[in-house]
């Protein structure tokens, strides 16, 4: 569990969060408490919105601290910074919470390196979908400013798993910055976070019961969706039949799994030429059931995902942006990940303490192994 600190330093915020932040930063850059930083900035074009390493701190004037879209979860930029091992230079990274928790499932899996990083993380009013920002950035800047602004938790404009996401808040960042109404809030939340505040000469003298209290309520109403939207989605992948009805209009293309930052595999199986079978053994599977669909695989390509890595998709949406045919497939992975996750008593990315389930060996599972190995040998005996 994550421990919730009981103070943060105000910061003030009158000039709206963006700016806020971004003076927060420069103040931080200034004073040398970290090497670079990245951040998203827009793309020339002015459609889309990239990770930037800033090593010229004058450019964070051209950064925007919170991008309306997330087209690449910062886990996998993070990896990419971080996988060959410690580096020289300490980083910081601006993120959402669920980017967070993405960098500390990979953190378990050892490919992401976390020693020279400073991680950064907001109270997250949510993303806008690829698809309709990139019909409209105008439109999608201007809405998603208004959401900053008014603080609108509940926009309708934004993600379908933003609309649910009840972790949107402080995880496992070093230093967080809490939204209440017109206030901003630096919360320390480990030994980096205090001393990048103290590195700032700002006292954490703020109580922060009010912040916790605001923070709830959302929560409370992102469950009670969550809750409703489940038992939607549990009835479209319960039993094979649905799930074949849910993933019917699948085109194969793997992009689900490209964007993930979860997928985590060096070597992925369904890119490999074994999962690639010969026209003869597609030929004989067409002629056992009368015909195949084509791409191959695709419930099994699903489901292979789910099995892999439903331990610890954090529901950061990625794999829905990524679909052409508007599959809902972040609200059925986040559903199948609350079930794997509720079975294992694990919540992905909360924090790095708890290990993750399949790395873990506990004795009693020995034992619950065991049990299996005798209800298979008394059936076995029983058809004697
Ligand atoms: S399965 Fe989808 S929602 Fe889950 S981590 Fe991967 S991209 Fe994010
Ligand atoms: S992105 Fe959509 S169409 Fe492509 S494999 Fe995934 S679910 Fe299928």
């Amino acid at each position: 569990m994550t421990k919730i600190p009981q103070r943060g330093a105000l910061i003030n915020s009158e000039k709206g969060l963006q700016n806020s932040l971004l003076t927060f930063l420069k103040k931080a850059a200034e004073k040398k408490l970290f090497d670079a930083i990245m951040l998203p900035m827009q793309v020339p074009s002015g459609d889309s919105f990239a990770w930037i390493l800033i090593k010229d701190m004058q450019l964070l004037d051209e950064a925007t601290p919170i991008a309306p879209i997330m087209p690449v979860n910062a886990a996998k930029a993070v990896k990419r910074l971080t996988r060959k091992g410690e580096g020289s230079s300490k980083i910081a990274v601006l993120i959402k919470p669920c980017e967070v928790r993405a960098c500390v499932e990979l953190a378990k899996l050892n490919q992401i390196r976390t020693e020279d990083i400073i991680i950064l993380s907001y109270d997250c009013l949510g993303a806008l979908p690829m698809q309709d920002y990139i019909k409209d950035p105008v439109w999608g800047k201007q809405e998603f400013s208004a959401i900053l602004e008014s603080k609108n938790w509940n926009s309708q404009f934004v993600k379908p798993v933003c609309k649910i996401c009840d972790k949107f808040s402080l995880s496992a960042s070093d230093l967080h910055f809490g939204i209440i109404d017109e206030q901003l809030l630096a919360i320390a939340n480990s030994e980096k976070g205090e001393t990048l505040l103290a590195g700032m000469d700002m006292k954490a003298d703020q109580e922060l019961e009010n912040w916790k209290q605001y923070i709830r309520k959302i929560r409370t109403k992102r469950l009670a969706s969550k809750a409703e939207t489940f038992e939607v989605i549990k009835t479209k992948v319960a039993g094979f039949a649905n799930l074949l009805d849910t993933f019917s209009e699948c085109i194969g293309c793997h992009n689900c799994q490209s964007a993930c930052p979860i997928c985590y595999c060096r070597q992925c199986y369904f890119d490999s030429a074994v999962s690639k079978p010969n026209s003869d053994v597609v030929l004989m599977r067409a002629e056992q059931r009368g015909g195949v669909s084509l791409p191959l695989d695709k419930i099994m390509f699903h489901t292979g995902r789910m099995a892999h890595m439903s331990l610890s998709c954090i529901s950061c949406g990625l794999c829905s942006d990524a679909c052409p045919v508007n599959i809902p497939v972040a609200k059925i992975f986040s559903y199948v990940a609350s079930e794997t996750q509720k079975t294992f008593e694990y919540t992905a990315g909360e924090s790095f303490g708890d290990a993750l389930p399949m790395k873990e060996y506990k004795p009693e599972e020995l034992g619950e192994l065991g049990k299996l190995v005798q209800n298979a040998e008394i059936q076995e005996g029983g058809h004697e």
